[in-house]
């Protein structure tokens, strides 16, 4: 039995953006449950759903990604693979067409679980991953988004925090919005893959959690897999995707999930979002911010959205 579940992001979304946000969601399943319908691997089926995220652009992942303080569309990707935890990320990639194709690319590769910087970029060149003008992951909306931050820091005097997390509502509208999608195989094969553009105005190098096994992104056979979204330095110093896959173990899944969301709140101050699957293919979401769009199907039901 295949299932696949995909997230479009946690923050503070509006509610005229539900629709567009759900839809987008719902398009990326479609792509992912087609393949695992026709045998795919849990891998192909969680990138190929992510692919769908990165082009759309009304998630901050490749075509949209949030800018840094230096107005650059830097992006973090990964994917891994359940069975034999083979890992494959990319930190502060520029000009990749599909940074999660690079992540895979790196996972193929074997050597290495994580390349960041320009010489992921170079690694992308030698494996044959598609490059692109990096003006093409800009939109109306980011550039709206970064242009209204730094007038923010003329007017006040005083330069914006790094990480763009507000303590009341989460991650902004244009800010947030990683995409994720975590599937189980006929066969069983579990994986995780999230892609972002990270937090709007972070300092220039700055890598949040979506590529660092673990916090972000995490997929083993034994536990299940999952995506997870918001505020990344909440995620990375709460080793959030690993310690909420193993409360979902004993657990009411979604229950626990939304435990672990609190519990990182609670201790460092950040909120989010995360997905899930469990090695016998139920799926979870759960959020502690205004919204956050996903989208999943389990083979023989139907396909569900939510926010
Ligand atoms: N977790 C991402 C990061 O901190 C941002 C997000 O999920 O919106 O880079």
């Amino acid at each position: 039995m295949w299932s696949i579940i995909v997230h479009g992001g946690a923050g503070a979304i509006p509610g005229p953006l539900e629709a567009q946000h759900r839809a987008g969601c719902a398009r990326a399943v479609e792509v992912g449950a087609a393949l695992l319908a026709r045998g795919a691997s849990a891998l192909d089926a969680a990138q190929a759903a992510v692919r769908v995220l990165e082009d759309d652009p009304t998630f901050n992942a490749g075509v949209g990604a949030t800018l840094d303080a230096r107005g650059l569309p830097l992006t973090d990707a990964a994917v891994m693979r359940g069975e034999d935890l083979a890992y494959g990320a990319v930190g502060q990639v520029l000009g990749v067409r599909n940074p999660i194709d690079l992540a895979r690319a790196v996972l193929e590769d074997g050597r290495h679980c994580l390349l960041v910087g320009p010489n992921a970029v170079e690694f992308a060149r030698d494996a044959g991953v598609a490059l692109c003008d990096p003006a093409r992951h800009l939109t109306e909306a980011t550039i709206r988004a970064y242009t209204a931050r730094r007038e923010e820091e003329a007017r006040s005097g005083r330069r914006a925090a790094t990480a763009d997390w507000d303590p009341q509502e989460g991650l902004g509208v244009d800010r947030g919005n990683t995409v994720g999608a975590v599937a189980r195989d006929a066969a069983g094969g579990l994986a995780a893959a999230t892609s972002t553009g990270g937090l709007l105005m972070r300092y220039p190098g700055r890598v949040g959690d979506s590529p660092v096994a673990g916090a972000g992104t995490y997929a083993d056979a034994e536990l299940g897999a999952l995506s997870a979204t918001g505020h990344g330095e909440t995620m990375l110093r709460t080793v959030f995707a690993l310690r909420a896959l193993q409360a979902a173990q004993a657990a009411d899944p979604t229950e626990a999930l939304l435990a672990a969301l609190d519990d990182a709140r609670a201790r460092v101050g950040g909120k989010g979002g995360a997905i899930l699957v469990l090695p016998d293919g139920r799926l979870a979401h759960a959020r502690n911010t205004r919204g956050m769009g996903v989208a999943g199907q389990r083979e023989g039901e139907a396909l569900f959205t939510a926010f």
